[in-house]
C-alpha cells in the first residue's frame, strides 16, 4: 500500500510539539509494516538548521494561490533508517521525505509566528496543502492513501475531491485526517476562500463556513473519508461540548468513520537503553544507578554543587493554559515550602506563565529549578533524571510526555482527562496489587487535588521497594508504535474499501 503523509512539521526536521514527533514516527512504523510511505512538509527555515542531509531535486512548479501563481521548490531528505537491535523499531527502513520550499513563506524564524500567528497562515498553508497534491500526482506511482494531520494540512482531503479533475492520479486515493487538538483549527477570515481556488458554495455552515469564517479543519473533518484522533477518549470528548470546540455537531456527524488511536513513542529517539542525552543510559535493572546519575549531570547542569536527595519532580511541556499551568503553579505554590520535594520545569509559551513561574522559581531557588525554553536534549535528561512527570493537562488529546515518562521509569502524575485515561492508570491499592498501576490519576481541575495526587505519589516514593517494582513494571510496557500502526494500517484498508465521501454541496 503507497502511503503519503502531509504534515507540516516532522521530526527531526521541524518541531514545535506532538505533532512533529507523531509524523516523524509513524511513516517508519507503516514502513516496518509493509507500507511504501513518503512524507511531505514545508522547507522551513529550521529544517536547514538542523545539519541533515537534505538535496535539492531540481524539481520546480507553479501553484495558484488566488489569482497568483507561486513557485514551489522540492528539496528531499530521509528520516533515517534503524538499526537492528532497538526493541521495537528494528529494521525500520529510511523513508524519503519531500520538502516544500517557497522562501516568501517558509524562510522565517518560526513555524508559525512568535506571540502573534503569522498573518498569512492561511496562504502558507493553502499554498502547502495545494503544492502537496501537485507534487504527489507527480509520483511514478500514484498513492492510495492520503494521511494529512491538523488545520495546516486540513484542505488536502478537501482539495483531493473537491478539485479532483487537477490530479487525477489521485482520483482513486482514499484520504485520511488526524486531529492533534482541537483547539487548533485554522480559523481566518472569509475572505482566504478566495486564496484556495474552492468555489464559494462550500462556503456553508456544514461544510467550510464557521460563524461567516473559515475554517480549515473543519474542511478537513467533512471531506476526509476517515477522520482520526490520538485517543479512543478525546475521541468522545471532542463530539460534545466544551472538547469539540464547536465542531462537536460536525464531528458526531462522521459516525464510525471518526476514531482514537494513542500515539506511540519512537523508540528509537525515546529510549533510556540508547538515549545519548544520558550520562549513563539504563534499563529496567539498571534504573536506579541510571537515574541518580541523570540527576547528577542535571545538577551541574543547572548549576548546582550536588544533587539533591529529595524526590525530583518534572514538568516538560508547552506552557500553556492547555497543559494545566495554573494548576502547577497552584501546587508549587503549596508544596514548594514544604521542602518535600524538589522541582524541575522545562518549558516555553504564555509570557505571562514564563513571569509568573520566574517568580515562583526566585522565591525557592534551591527547589525550584526552572529552564525557560525548547531544549530537546535537556527534555531527554530531566526525563532520566526525574522521579515523577507532572501533566495537570485540563485536556489533552493524546499525550507523549507521559507516555515518554513511562519509558524512562518516571512516574508520571497525571488529570484525567483525553489521552492520559487511555495510558495511565492509577495506583489505588487494587491497582498496585494487581501490577496494573503506572502512576497518579487526578480529576478535579483543583490545585489540591493535584496536591492529593503528588502527595500519594511522594508516600509511595518513600517506600523504596514498592516504588522501584512500580517503575519497573511501568518501563516494561510497551508504547512503542507497532500497536497504533497496525491500526492506522487497518483503517487505511478500511478507507479502500469503502466508497468515499462526495464532494457536493448539501
Ligand atoms: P503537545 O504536542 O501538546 O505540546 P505532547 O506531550 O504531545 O504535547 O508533546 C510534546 C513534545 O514536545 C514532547 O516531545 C516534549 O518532550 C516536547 N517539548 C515540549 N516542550 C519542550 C521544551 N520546552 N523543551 C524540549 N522539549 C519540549
Amino acid at each position: 500500500m503507497r502511503v503519503l503523509q502531509v504534515a507540516s512539521e516532522v521530526s527531526p526536521f521541524a518541531k514545535t510539539g506532538g505533532l512533529a514527533d507523531v509524523a516523524g514516527a509513524l511513516p517508519g512504523a507503516l514502513a516496518r509494516l509493509g507500507c511504501d510511505v513518503t512524507v511531505v512538509m514545508p522547507a522551513h527555515r529550521e529544517v536547514f538548521t538542523r545539519g541533515l542531509p537534505i538535496e535539492p531535486t531540481g524539481w520546480e512548479f507553479e501553484i495558484p494561490v488566488g489569482t497568483r501563481k507561486q513557485r514551489a521548490t522540492i528539496h528531499q531528505a530521509r528520516i533515517p533508517g534503524h538499526d537492528p537491535g532497538i526493541a521495537g523499531a528494528e529494521g525500520t527502513p529510511p523513508v524519503t521525505v519531500y520538502l516544500i520550499g517557497n522562501d516568501s513563506y517558509f524562510d522565517r524564524p518560526t513555524l508559525y509566528g512568535g506571540a502573534e500567528d503569522y498573518s498569512d497562515n492561511a496562504e502558507r498553508f493553502i499554498f502547502f496543502s495545494r503544492a502537496a497534491l501537485e507534487l504527489a500526482n507527480r509520483f511514478e506511482q500514484p498513492c492510495d492513501i492520503i494521511h494529512s494531520h491538523d488545520w495546516q494540512t486540513a484542505l488536502v482531503p478537501a482539495y483531493q475531491k473537491i478539485l479532483a479533475d487537477n490530479w487525477p492520479r489521485l482520483a482513486r486515493a482514499r484520504t485520511l485526517h488526524t486531529i492533534h487538538n482541537m483547539a487548533y483549527q485554522g480559523v481566518f477570515w472569509h475572505w482566504d476562500m478566495l486564496l484556495t481556488g474552492i468555489d464559494w458554495r462550500y462556503f456553508n455552515w456544514q461544510q467550510m463556513e464557521y460563524f461567516g469564517q473559515l475554517n480549515l479543519l473543519k474542511a478537513g473533518i467533512v471531506f476526509a473519508d476517515m477522520v482520526t484522533t490520538v485517543s479512543p477518549t478525546y475521541a468522545r470528548e471532542i463530539q460534545s461540548a466544551p472538547g469539540g470546540c464547536s465542531l462537536e455537531g460536525v464531528l458526531s456527524g462522521r459516525g464510525d468513520s471518526l476514531m482514537g488511536i494513542v500515539n506511540g513513542i519512537d523508540t528509537h529517539t525515546w529510549n533510556p537503553r540508547t538515549d545519548l542525552h544520558l550520562p549513563r543510559p539504563y534499563d529496567a535493572t539498571s534504573v536506579a544507578e541510571g537515574k541518580s546519575a541523570a540527576k547528577a549531570a542535571l545538577a551541574t547542569r543547572l548549576g548546582h554543587a550536588a544533587p539533591d536527595s529529595r524526590p525530583l519532580v518534572a514538568y516538560v511541556g508547552r506552557l500553556a493554559e492547555q497543559k494545566g499551568i495554573g494548576l502547577l503553579f497552584d501546587l508549587l505554590s503549596r508544596l514548594a515550602g514544604s521542602g518535600r520535594a524538589k522541582f524541575v520545569i522545562l518549558g516555553t509559551g504564555d509570557p505571562r506563565a514564563e513571569e509568573s513561574l520566574r517568580q515562583m522559581a526566585a522565591a525557592y531557588p534551591g527547589t525550584i529549578d526552572l529552564v525557560i525554553g525548547f531544549d530537546e536534549g535537556l527534555a531527554h535528561l530531566v526525563q532520566g533524571a526525574a522521579d515523577m512527570l507532572l501533566m495537570p493537562s485540563l485536556y489533552e488529546p493524546c499525550g507523549l510526555t507521559q507516555l515518554y515518562a513511562l519509558a524512562y521509569g518516571t512516574i508520571p502524575i497525571v488529570r484525567a482527562t483525553g489521552g492520559l485515561v487511555d495510558t495511565v492508570v492509577d495506583a489505588g491499592p487494587e491497582a498496585l496489587a494487581d501490577g496494573t498501576a503506572s502512576g497518579f490519576v487526578f480529576d478535579a481541575v483543583d490545585g489540591g487535588a493535584l496536591v492529593h495526587a503528588v502527595e500519594r505519589a511522594l508516600e509511595l516514593h518513600a517506600d523504596s521497594g514498592r516504588w522501584l517494582a512500580l517503575v519497573r513494571r511501568v518501563m516494561a510496557q510497551d508504547w512503542s508504535w507497532d500497536a497504533s500502526a497496525r491500526k492506522y494500517l487497518r483503517l487505511y484498508e478500511r478507507a479502500l474499501a469503502a466508497e468515499p465521501v462526495p464532494a457536493r454541496v448539501p
